[in-house]
């Protein structure tokens, strides 16, 4: 359903993705791993053409996003992406925060709209914070909101750029939890994350990208499990 191919992404004269292919089957989990520095955040931009590829292509749920002549809008609208920091509406309640794109990009009217909030609320388990606004909550339930706002849009998949990496210790595992569900649901995701222990237990697949390049794929026990190569093994020296 993620389709990447050839990729490269330079910022002047520094490369920072050097031939990324990578692809996403429907339903898969794939995880990205890697040094501070490798790329991921710029992959998963690039992905959704918040930046726009030097070279390469990439087709997402049908629609080849590097075509010039494509609907972008249309065609970001099956990518839901949710970053490290929440990117909630200050301005706006939780479910005016999960119904305002719903109505304004995919005109569905009130009552549909916040239908479909609730649910998602319900599904990360938020449902009492429906009128609270995003500053009375902790960051991991902001968290939680931001990814109940990005399933709202019904996307084909999703997109995380290190959910949890600016929550609190404890505030961690609320978020995971509900990572864990939608992929027990059969969403496909597609997550950049330093939690190893998540990667190895939700992950079908994991990537290890350093230097603008994936150095190793496969499944999360050969790749975090027994690396074969030296750079993931010091990597993961470092990080586990
Ligand atoms: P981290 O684990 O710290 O989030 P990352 O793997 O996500 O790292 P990227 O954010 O993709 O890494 O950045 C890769 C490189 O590209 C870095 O050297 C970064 O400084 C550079 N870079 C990223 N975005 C831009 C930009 N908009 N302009 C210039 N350089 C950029
Ligand atoms: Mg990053």
């Amino acid at each position: 359903i993620v389709e990447v191919t050839g990729m490269h992404k330079a910022f002047g004269s520094l490369e920072v993705l050097k031939g990324i292919d990578l692809s996403v089957r429907r339903g898969e989990v794939v995880c990205i791993i890697g040094p501070s520095g490798s790329g991921k955040s710029t992959l998963l931009r690039c992905v959704n053409l918040l930046e726009e590829p030097n070279a390469g292509k990439v087709v997402v749920n049908g629609f080849e996003l590097t075509d010039p002549d494509v609907d972008i809008d249309k065609a970001r609208r099956t990518i839901g992406m949710v970053f490290q920091s929440f990117n909630l509406f200050g301005h706006l309640s939780v479910l005016e925060n999960l119904t305002v794109a719903q109505r304004k990009v995919l005109k569905r009217d009130a009552a549909e709209a916040d239908r479909i909030a609730r649910d998602n609320l319900k599904r990360v388990g938020l449902l009492d914070k429906v009128a609270a606004m995003p500053s009375q909550l902790s960051g991991g339930q902001q968290q939680r909101a931001a990814i109940a706002r990005a399933l709202s849009m019904q996307p084909a998949v999703m997109l995380f750029d290190e959910p949890t990496s600016a929550l609190d210790p404890e505030l961690v595992g609320d978020v995971l939890a509900v990572m864990r569900q939608l992929a027990d649901e059969g969403m496909t995701m597609l997550v950049v994350t330093h939690e190893m222990q998540f990667a190895r237990e939700v992950a079908d697949r994991v990537l290890f990208m350093d230097d603008g390049t994936v150095v190793e794929e496969g499944p999360a026990a050969n790749v975090i499990g027994q690396p074969r190569h030296e750079r993931t093994r010091s990597f993961l020296h470092r990080v586990l």
